[in-house]
């Protein structure tokens, strides 16, 4: 069986200083996790090619399939808000850009591919863990109509990665739109190397942005992605954990699934990474955040905006300043959609908000809570039944001002709060389950959050964690 895929790789026409061209590090043993079929077949990829001797040796690096180009991407980030002015692909190289049977483009990279000259002190690796954990959540992504990168396939590479402990090494391949960042921008801003960033430019837009005029008509339409993807992940209570400037898209597609969690009790203020002590990425700090990473690309950008500097700097600060009120709205519909609501009053805002708070003071699970909100158990997720019961009485007459029949609206709620979303207790006992040789607990996970909407047969995939399965913290892997 041939392994035919019809790469087209234009990062790798860019000028040399964009990347380090280099062959993937072979590992000891691949072995098949999971190859992505349906993924594979909109690749327009062979799924039975992709799963085969040949299919797995270059899943796992040891053979370079016809066609590739595998480089290393380097850019540049701020990372907790200090600038690093180098970083790139220090364990992942990009195999190429295969053009789907649609003409559309996309990156294959693999994740784990071995070191780089971008590894600095790492080496080159992803245990089994991170990559169960991506495959996992960016496909549930995926299902729940999140702009995100993809999982192909996830295989072993019979190698042990050294961690805390010697843990199984295994090798991701992610499918993006692009893999071009923030701090892709950024690495070439700092340099001054302006012709770098107008071939970088020019390339984004080819790719992401068709209609786009020139590096402010880029901004503009990053501005807007952002403002959606971030709204998006606050409807799901998702926290993406480490949102340094080398971890956001040009795509507008979340990317980097390392210390994420989607929330289970909910609270403003809740962090996950082990390594965000000053909460620095917070569920309700992201679109600040996001402001602030689009501000670092303004900057960038800026180098190449012409020569009338005052004027350049104007436009940039007024494409940025306009994301607060993209954000607003968007955040605005996704929570009004969540809470059954069709038509625009003044205080929907306000009445969100109160339920939220509701939902803080007693730390309801975030998901449950909303998947309920229409039916008679609502009261049930609430610590404070009475404070619920108010904020109830005001949604009911709200409700009365809506044309919708209560079986529609409950039908209409469920489209868009999900009934099972991946919690990293589950998450957890899949890695655990898939490090002792057993991977059905991922299978049945991923097969679950391939349809987030629907009331999943095993419905303790449903229930928050006990005491005892709560998970605390995440980690980048
Ligand atoms: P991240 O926090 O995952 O966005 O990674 C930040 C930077 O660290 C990127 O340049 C990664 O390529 C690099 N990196 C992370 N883990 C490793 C590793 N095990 N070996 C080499 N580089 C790594
Ligand atoms: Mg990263
Ligand atoms: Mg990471």
């Amino acid at each position: 069986m041939m392994l035919t895929m019809h790469f087209d790789n234009s990062y790798g026409r860019l000028p040399e200083r964009f990347y380090t061209r280099m062959p993937p590090t072979p590992v000891s043993a691949p072995a098949l996790i999971k190859v992505n079929t349906a993924l594979a077949k909109r690749l327009g990829i062979d799924p039975d090619a992709l799963s085969s001797h040949e299919g797995v040796a270059a899943l796992a690096g040891n053979a370079v399939p016809e066609g590739a180009d595998p480089l290393a991407q380097v850019y540049a980030g701020h990372q907790f808000g200090g600038f690093s002015p180098r970083l790139g692909d220090g364990r992942a190289l990009l195999l190429g850009e295969v053009l789907a049977p649609d003409g559309a483009r996309f990156d294959i990279q693999l994740k784990g591919s071995g070191p780089t000259p971008y590894s600095r002190m790492g080496d080159g690796r992803a245990w089994l863990g991170p990559v169960l954990r991506e495959y996992l959540v960016s496909e549930a992504m995926e299902a729940l109509g999140v702009p995100t990168t993809r999982a192909l396939a996830a295989v072993l590479t019979g190698d042990t990665v050294v961690r805390e402990a010697p843990l199984p090494g295994a090798v991701l391949t992610r499918v993006a739109a692009s893999h071009i960042r923030v701090g892709t921008f950024q690495y070439f801003a700092s340099q001054g190397d302006h012709d770098a960033l107008r071939d970088l430019t020019e390339h984004a837009i080819a790719r992401h942005a068709p209609d786009a005029d020139g590096p402010l008509g880029l901004l503009a339409e990053v501005t807007r992605r952002q403002a959606s993807l971030i709204a998006r992940w606050m409807g799901l209570g998702f926290i993406h954990g480490v949102m340094n400037t080398d971890n956001m898209t040009i795509s507008g597609e979340t990317i980097d699934y390392g210390p994420c969690a989607f929330m289970d009790a909910y609270h403003p203020m809740r962090v996950f990474s082990s390594i965000d002590t000053g909460g620095r990425y917070a569920y309700a700090r992201q679109p600040d955040i996001a402001l602030w990473n689009l501000a670092q690309l303004a900057t960038s950008l800026l180098l190449i905006m012409g020569e009338d500097k005052d004027a350049a700097l104007e436009a940039a600060q007024g494409v940025i300043d306009g994301f607060p009120d993209l954000f607003r709205a968007e955040w605005l519909r996704i929570f009004r959609a969540k809470i059954g609501l069709t038509t625009i009053e003044d205080g929907d805002t306000a009445l969100i908000h109160r339920l939220l708070d509701v939902m803080a003071a007693g730390g309801s699970d975030f998901t449950n809570t909303f998947r309920a909100l229409h039916s008679d158990v609502a009261a049930d997720q609430f610590a404070d039944r009475d404070a619920f019961e108010d904020w109830a009485r005001e949604w009911r007459d709200r409700l009365e001002r809506e044309d919708a029949t209560p079986e529609d609206r409950a039908a209409t709620m469920d489209r868009v709060n999900p009934a099972v979303i991946p919690r990293t207790h589950r998450i957890e006992e899949a890695i655990q389950a898939g490090v002792a040789g057993d991977f059905e607990p991922f299978e049945a996970l991923l097969a679950t959050l391939a349809r987030p909407f629907d009331v999943p047969e095993n419905t303790a995939l449903m229930r928050p964690p006990t005491e005892d399965e709560v998970v605390p913290q995440t980690f980048c892997g």
